[in-house]
């Protein structure tokens, strides 16, 4: 679910950008790379968690690698400088000894999404969920 907050004049306006992870993405592509489960601290609460796994995800899809701020939505494909985007798959998760923990993993977003379509081929209707669909 999208949520919409309405401004001073009774209009909505657009969700704010979630960046707040985005240093944590930084850290952990420089310390794990791509493709490679990483483990959040231990979260004291499911709704931090949650939060946690939404930022992780969202601050993936706001990332490029050049450092400018803007660039993912200035440029939405492809960034000028050459920088590297990234996706997300984050889910919350149980360590041994009980504590909830946001897993996750950073992909390449170029070669997820080739890989998506080698797997499910260019007809975007008979995909079964759509990577470039906007997600809460
Ligand atoms: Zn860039």
């Amino acid at each position: 679910m999208r949520v919409i907050a309405i401004g001073a004049g009774g209009r909505p306006q657009a969700p704010r950008r979630d960046t707040r992870y985005e240093a944590v993405l930084r850290l952990a592509l420089q310390l794990h790379g791509l493709n490679r489960l990483i483990l959040s601290p231990p979260c004291p609460t499911w709704d931090k968690a949650d939060d946690v796994r939404r930022g992780i995800y969202r601050s993936a899809g706001h990332y490029c690698s050049c450092g400018q701020a803007a660039c993912s939505r200035r440029y939405r494909v492809y960034c000028p400088g050459e920088g590297q985007r990234i996706s997300a798959q984050a889910d919350i998760v149980r360590d041994a000894q009980g504590r909830l923990r946001v897993q996750f993993t950073l992909f390449d977003k170029v070669s997820a999404r080739r890989a998506h379509v080698r797997r499910h081929g260019t007809d975007r209707s008979r995909w079964p969920y759509d990577p470039k669909a906007k997600r809460g």
